[in-house]
This record gives structure tokens, sequence and C-alpha cells, in this order.
């Protein structure tokens, strides 16, 4: 990062601070805070919202004390930065070393959605404590992030659940590679990055899912087996060894190559050239538990499979198998509810030449799913995302309630767009934004009033 570039960065990040935060309410961050260490102040008037938040996000925190702890720099083998806040943010997150913004569609209500909280947390060690020593090693900050977000993950709610986060990390590399070309230099890890480089114009999901796969990939290598507990240990000595030091690629080497002696063999076989280096998708296959992404598609696929059945009897048959097995839905958690959907608005999208479902086909769904009355943000994105597509009308004020209850672009933007889409003229949708444009981020309303008036990219999404 230039120093221009960096003063200008901090500046923005000074501001947002300034006009977001207030003053900081604060807890000690190992345990969930109780009501009596809040001070209340009559100003603050979303402290309740800041408990409620930090009470349902404290598990990552714990993680990340527990598994970094004793750590060179950590405050009594504890906490690095001494204090610790969420702070409630209508229109994203952001991370900070002390206080992470966070929006309260985060707040699911079964901390399914803690993910986000743990990668913002998990930048305190990775990122801050440790830094990546130029733009081309980015992939240190936002790898070992990811890879300590999913080690999160995996902790809380099973390998099957970090398995679904990892396959949805892996299409979106594919996604983005798929769209760059697999020769585009910005699909290496370590892409090269000329004088006149924006370093922003290089910024994609290679550094966090590529770079998350490689860690996987060493760790597979070098500690074979279901127990994660060796190589926790050397993520202590990773951020022990680093700690408040810039680094590259090669140190992460060294550090390996010290830390594991007797693999010696199994470093040097190491493929790190293909990598670090070459552009492209993932070098080799890394394995993760698919058990539940295999579940969720079968399903989907089912579902799907009654929309097409040619003749009545068919389709019954196809609607009770699927309704049946979705009984068992209930007690799924709320990432494979998500693989789910989101499988099913693949097998229907029209731009892959698919077909919507039946109404009555989604009203079934609704019927055994329950999924028009959950408040999960990111279930509640992907079935409306469905079920406006089938024109189910109960969808619509569901979908205006979701759209005018939160404003994250990655939620608003899609949802305006296809109900812009779906419904005739695109009427509805303006209307509704109209209203409530005074609360998106000006970044937020400018890309809507764009899509609006792109009546090519509005066609495009139905
Ligand atoms: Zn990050």
């Amino acid at each position: 990062m230039s120093l221009r570039k960096s003063s200008r960065y901090s500046l923005r990040r000074r501001r947002l601070l300034a006009l977001t935060c207030g003053p900081a309410t604060t807890f000690l961050p190992c345990r969930p805070p109780s009501l009596t260490e809040v001070s209340y102040d009559a100003r603050q008037c979303c402290v309740l919202l800041r408990l409620l938040l930090l009470s349902h996000f404290y598990e990552p925190l714990l993680w990340l004390v527990l598994i970094c702890r004793h750590a060179p720099g950590t405050d009594g083998g504890c906490w690095l930065w001494s204090l610790y806040s969420c702070h409630p943010f209508y229109r994203s997150g952001m991370e900070n070393p002390c206080l992470t913004f966070v929006t309260p569609t985060l707040l699911a209500g079964d901390r399914s959605l803690v993910s986000v909280v743990a990668h913002e947390i998990a930048h305190s060690w990775s990122g801050n404590l440790v830094t990546s020593a130029s733009w081309t090693h980015f992939w240190l900050n936002e790898g070992f992030t990811v890879f300590l977000e999913r080690r999160i993950i995996e902790s809380l709610h099973g390998s099957g659940v970090a398995g679904l986060s990892t396959y949805a990390g892996r299409q979106a590399l594919g996604d983005y590679v798929s769209s760059v070309g697999e020769s585009h230099a910005y699909t290496a890890l370590e892409p090269v990055l000329v004088d006149d480089t924006d370093p922003d114009d290089a910024f994609s999901v290679v550094p966090y899912e590529r770079g998350y796969n490689f860690l996987l990939h060493l760790r597979q290598l070098l500690t074979p087996g279901d127990d994660p507990a060796p190589f926790d240990a050397f993520l202590r000595y990773y951020f022990s060894r680093f700690a408040r030091r810039s680094i590259t690629s090669d140190d992460l080497r060294q550090a390996l190559a010290q830390y594991f002696p007797d693999s010696a063999a199994t470093l040097a076989a190491v493929d790190w050239q293909a990598w670090l280096k070459a552009p492209g998708g993932l070098p080799s296959t890394v394995s993760v538990d698919e058990s539940l992404l295999h579940q969720a598609h079968a399903l989907a696929t089912a579902w799907v499979a009654t929309t097409k059945s040619v003749d009545r009897v068919a389709a019954a048959t196809a609607a009770a198998v699927a309704a049946a097995a979705t009984e068992g839905l209930a007690g799924w958690p709320a990432a494979q509810l998500c693989a789910f959907l989101q499988h099913i608005g693949a097998l229907t999208s029209t731009t892959r030449g698919g077909t919507p479902l039946d109404s009555s086909v989604v009203s079934a769904l609704d019927t055994a799913g329950h999924f028009n009355d959950c408040r999960n943000s990111e279930v509640r994105a992907l079935w409306l995302r469905v079920a406006l597509a089938a024109h189910y009308d109960p969808a619509v004020a569901n979908a205006k309630l979701f759209l005018t209850s939160q404003g994250r672009m990655k939620f608003v933007r899609p949802l305006y767009r296809l109900l812009a889409s779906v419904y005739p003229g695109g009427g509805m949708a303006r209307a509704l934004f109209e209203e409530h444009r005074d609360r998106l981020h000006s970044i937020a309303a400018k890309m809507i009033e764009k899509d609006f008036a792109d009546q090519s990219a509005v066609g495009a999404v139905a």
C-alpha cells in the first residue's frame, strides 16, 4: 500500500468511525457481558442492540482467544487489543482491531450467521497482528482469516457446515476465474502487480478462497487425520513468531519447515509454484466434508422434478416424495437450507435454460418448510429469489419488509432488480426504492438506480 493510499484509507476509516461510532461501550471479551456491565447512556439508544450483538457473537472471540493464546504481544496471554465491542451498523459491516461494525441482519436467532463476525475478529490476528508485506502477499491476510473463520464454524457447527461454506467459496472462486479467464494474472495467489497497478483492480475472491484452500491443502499434507489440533498449534506458533511483523509467502514456508522438521519431504513435494504463482483454478483437489451438501442438492433436485413432471400423476407422486423428505428440513442448519435453495435457484434459472418452479409447487414448499416466515437473512434472500421468480404472492410482502428493514447492498440490490423484472414495469420496486433511498448508502442507491435505468440488466435477472 502506498503512503498516499494508506493515509487516504485511514482517513476514510477515521471518518467512518467518527460518523457511526460515538462513545464505545466496551466489555471484557472472554465471556458474554452481563447487564450490570453496561453503563447506560441516554444518547446511545443502540446500547441494548450492542449488548445483543456481543452476547450473540462472543463464541468466535472466545474460540480465537483460546486458540491464539500465549502469542507474544497478547495482553496477559489473552486478548491483544485490550478492548472489544460490536457496533450495529444499518448498511454493512467493517473490521477494526477493537471494534467490529456489524449489520443486525446477522442476528438470526440461532447464531447461524456467526461466520461474518468470526472473520472480522480473526483479522485481529491475521491482518492486524501479522500483516502481509505487500499487496502481492495479501493472501496471507485473507487466506489465514478465512481459515480461522471456517475452523470456528467447524468447531461450533461441525465439519459438514464448514464444508458447505467451502463449497460456496469455491463456487465464487470458479465464477471469478471464468469471468476473467483462466490465464488472467489476477487469478494467481501472488499476482504480479507492476508499479502503476492499482491493487484495488486486482482485488477479488482469489486471496480469500484460493488462499484458504492452499492452507487446507497444507494442513491435510502435514497433519493427516481428523484431528485439527496439531495444525491449530502451528497457527499459534505462526502468530507468535511473526507478531507485529509484515511477512511474505517465503516466511510462511520457512516457518512450516521449522515447525514440522520431520516433514521436509512432504514440504518439498508441495507444488508451491502452482499454488502461488500459476493463474487459473485450484491446482489440486482438496477434500472437505460434503455430506450436507449432497443431501441438500438431492432434495432440491426432487422439488424441481415436481415442476418438470409431464403428467399429473407423476407430478403428484414427485411432490409427495419431495414433501415427505422436506419434513426433516426443520433440523437442518441454516447453511444447508441455503445450499438447498441455492440449488433450486440454479436448476430453475432462466439464464441457464431452466424454468421457474410453478407457484403451486412453491406454495407446497412453503407449507413444508415455512420458508416465508424465516428471518435468517441469508435463507430469506435465497427463498425470495425462488418464490418471486415463481410469482408466489405471499413473498411480495415479505420482500418489501426485507428491503425496508435493512440496507445491505448484498441483499437490497438483487432484490430490487428481481422485483423490478418479475412484476410488470418495475413500478412497484421503483416506488419502494424512492420512498426508502435516503436510508441506503449512497453507493448502493446509485447502483440500484443504475439497474433501474439499465433495462437489459433488469431483464437478465429473471
Ligand atoms: Zn477479511
